[in-house]
């Protein structure tokens, strides 16, 4: 039975990147907000550590950049790939046009943490753990609210605006019933952790062969290891046993002998199913969806967080004036898909040819040989520096309205839209040449 009523202008409801940087960005704006988050703590499962040099921009444009980064975190300068016995340097972060030139590697509570810490010495700002959605509440056609579940009972919100930031399986789209379009993935990932130890690989790698791929992301004392499988293929992955499985690491990545035996309980392997979906309409009359709620994303490229994050600041830029101005339309909310839809397709159209690269990938399940035309593509000065600037910044970086910014940042928008048509390009030729060579 419903027992508080609590009200607010905005109501964010989940605590995830794109819900604690736009509850952030709202209460700094003076704007009333109320963010909900359904767990006790941020401290949850691996679900992405990394900190891309688009939103270490965003905190130093905000003045929080040199707090940020005196956390323990790792700098990845770059990104390495080793196809079949072809070593190559995929990414170089040394160029992109932001303060860091690099991705922070950092546990995601500790980002959550370090946001929710900030928001909270401003007084319009509110943060509710514990307190998961589970229904919206709607007056005269429009979201007047959320129905909450909290530990002493259930509530209800009360607000201008509901925005819903509560990922993949948001409950705030699905009961304002938005129309999802699913776009099918053929990839899984297996994320689990394997020691590391003097002598490994400093930067990320992605070694690729034996019909694998298999990333390695070094966070310290150990990597972030994530397989790349089959869609739907974890149950005969273990079906197969844990033996099998570690050799198949071994035959990836042969230095990691002496360390896959410490995986010897599948309950250190969780299955990441990976979806590419996006909302064919992010709001309703008083409610507005964004991050993974609006459009799950692949990890290909490790870019979710990010898009969230830019997500949340086009939102505050849009709507914090209204908001507190209690003028908030339809159109608003419109506006912000508009702006942000172009970025989250391009991306998950880069993404969607990887994901054909891996196809190929998984069809050859023997040694691999690197096609020429990669060999030529790597070496393509500038190459690496493109990667590094769809990868690091992005399509259309969203900026703090207000704040100070880094002269030149501007152009990347159209320098960043011109790089992903050449890697769109340069994956599809690889696609192309994987299959080529299968023929043969
Ligand atoms: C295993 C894994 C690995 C990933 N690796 C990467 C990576 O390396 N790099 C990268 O950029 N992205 C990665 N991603 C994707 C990334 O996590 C998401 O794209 C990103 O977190 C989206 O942010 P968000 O705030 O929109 O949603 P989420 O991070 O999903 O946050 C949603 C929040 O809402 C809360 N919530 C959900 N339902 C409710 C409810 N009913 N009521 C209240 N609260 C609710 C959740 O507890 C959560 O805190 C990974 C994802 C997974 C699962």
């Amino acid at each position: 039975m419903t027992s508080e009523l609590l009200k607010t202008k905005c109501c964010v409801v989940g605590g995830g990147p794109a819900g604690m940087m736009l509850g952030y960005l709202l209460a700094r704006a003076g704007v009333d907000v109320t963010v909900i988050e359904k767990h006790k703590d941020f401290f949850r499962d691996f679900r992405g550590d990394t900190v891309h040099p688009s939103t270490l921009e965003l905190l130093y444009e905000l003045g929080l950049l040199d707090e940020f980064l005196k956390l323990p975190h790792q700098q990845l300068t770059s990104v390495g790939g080793v196809v079949g016995d072809f070593a190559f340097q995929a990414a170089n972060f040394r160029h992109v046009p932001a303060h860091c030139k690099f991705v922070a590697l950092m546990p995601q509570w500790d980002f959550l943490n370090f946001l929710s810490e900030r928001a909270k010495t401003f007084p319009s700002f509110q943060l509710r753990m514990q307190h998961e959605a589970t229904g919206l509440t709607y007056e005269q056609g429009r979201v007047s609210g959320v129905e909450v579940q909290t530990t002493e009972g259930g509530a209800q919100i009360r607000a201008d605006l509901v925005i819903g930031c509560d990922g993949r399986h948001s409950t705030t789209r699905r009961a304002a019933q938005l129309e999802v379009l699913e776009f099918g993935v053929p990839i899984d990932v297996l994320w689990f952790r394997i020691g590391r130890s003097t002598g490994d690989p400093e930067q990320l790698l992605g070694n690729i062969n034996y019909g694998k791929a298999l990333i390695l992301i070094n966070r310290g004392d150990y990597f972030q290891a994530g397989l790349i499988v089959p869609k739907g293929s974890f149950e005969e992955i273990r079906r197969k046993g844990l033996d099998a499985f570690r050799t198949g690491i071994l035959q990836n990545a042969p230095f990691l002998d002496g360390r896959v035996q410490a995986l010897d309980d599948w309950e250190q392997i969780k299955l990441l199913s990976v979806q590419i979906n996006r909302l064919r309409q992010w709001s309703r009359p008083g409610l507005l969806c964004i991050g993974d709620a609006a459009h799950a994303m692949s990890p290909a490229g490790g870019v979710g967080i990010n898009l969230a994050i830019q997500d949340a600041v086009a939102t505050a830029n849009l709507l914090a004036r209204p908001l507190r101005e209690g003028r908030v339309t339809e159109a608003l909310l419109g506006h912000v898909q508009h702006r942000r839809e172009f970025p989250t397709r391009v991306t998950q159209a880069i993404q969607a040819n990887a994901h054909k690269g891996f196809e190929q990938v998984f069809r050859n399940p023997g040694p691999l040989k690197a096609p020429w035309q990669l060999k030529v593509a790597v070496r393509v000065p500038g190459v690496q520096r493109l990667v590094a600037r769809v990868v690091g910044v992005g399509v259309r970086p969203e900026h703090i309205q207000g704040a100070r910014r880094r002269p030149g940042l501007n152009t990347c928008c159209a320098k960043a839209v011109a790089a992903c048509a050449g890697i769109a390009a340069a994956v599809a030729v690889f696609s192309a040449s994987c299959r080529r060579a299968r023929l043969n």
